[in-house]
C-alpha cells in the first residue's frame, strides 16, 4: 500500500513549507494542489476571461496540462510557478476554485498523480474529498495575523511590494470563502491531527509531523 499524507489548512499556515521538507526527508512525492487551482486562475487572467464566466474556465481545466516538475509548476509545457504567486492571482483564486465542475477535474487530476507513489498532497478539501481515506491526516492551522505576518515577510523577500493591511484582508476574504463552499470547503476533520502553528518553528511542526509520519 502506498503511503498518502493529506494536509489541509487555510493559507499561510505553513502547509508548503511543511510538505516540501517533509517530502524530501522521507521521500515523498508532493503535490501542491493550491498551486493547481492557481494555474487555472492565471491562464484565466491571460485570456482575459471574467469570473463570471464559469465555462470558459472550466473549458481552462480541460484542455491544460498541469505538472509538477523538481519542485516547478508547469502549465502546458511553461514554468509559470512565480506567476502564480503574484496577487492579480491571489485575488481571484478563491472565487475560480468554487466553482464546482473545475474541481471535480482537478481532483480527479490529484487522484491521478498520486497514483502508484508514496505522496504527500496539500491544500484544502483534501483530507476531506481528494484522499478522505489517506494514511495520514492533517489540519495545520495559525492565526490571522500571524499567517499574513508570513506571507508579507514572503513577498518582501521575493521583492513583491504589497502591504500588510492588503494581505491580511485577502487572507481573511480567502478564508470566508474557502470555509463556506458549496464543494470542497475547509473543514477540520474529526479524524485529523491539529497542529496550530502560531508559536511553532518550521522545524518544531516537521518534527512532530515527522514522529507521526515515522512511526
Ligand atoms: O494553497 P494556496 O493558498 O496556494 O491555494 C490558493 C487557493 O486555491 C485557496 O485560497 C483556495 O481557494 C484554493 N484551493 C482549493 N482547494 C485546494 C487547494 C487550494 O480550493 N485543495
Amino acid at each position: 500500500m502506498y503511503k498518502i499524507v493529506a494536509i489541509d489548512g487555510p493559507a499561510g499556515s505553513g502547509k508548503g513549507t511543511v510538505a516540501k521538507i517533509l517530502a524530501s526527508e522521507c521521500n515523498l512525492m508532493y503535490i501542491d494542489t493550491g498551486a493547481m487551482y492557481r494555474a487555472v486562475a492565471y491562464q484565466t487572467l491571460k485570456d482575459n476571461i471574467s469570473i463570471e464566466e464559469e465555462d470558459k474556465i472550466v473549458e481552462i481545466a480541460k484542455n491544460s496540462k498541469i505538472e509538477f516538475v523538481d519542485g516547478q509548476t508547469y502549465l502546458n509545457g511553461d514554468n509559470i510557478s512565480k506567476e502564480i504567486r503574484t496577487m492579480e492571482v491571489t485575488r481571484i483564486v478563491s472565487p475560480i476554485s468554487s466553482i464546482v465542475k473545475l474541481r471535480e477535474i482537478l481532483v480527479d487530476l490529484q487522484r491521478e498523480m498520486a497514483k502508484g507513489a508514496n505522496v504527500i498532497m496539500e491544500g484544502r478539501d483534501i483530507t476531506t474529498v481528494v484522499f478522505p481515506n489517506a494514511t495520514y491526516k492533517f489540519y495545520l492551522d495559525a492565526s490571522v495575523e500571524e499567517r499574513a505576518n508570513r506571507r508579507y515577510k514572503e513577498n518582501k523577500e521575493k521583492g513583491m511590494d504589497v502591504s500588510y493591511d492588503e494581505i491580511l484582508e485577502n487572507i481573511k476574504k480567502r478564508d470566508y470563502n474557502d470555509m463556506h463552499k458549496e464543494v470542497g470547503s475547509l473543514t477540520r476533520t474529526e479524524d485529523s491531527i491539529y497542529i496550530d502553528s502560531t508559536n511553532l518553528t518550521i522545524d518544531e511542526v516537521v518534527e512532530k509531523m515527522k514522529n507521526i509520519i515515522n512511526n
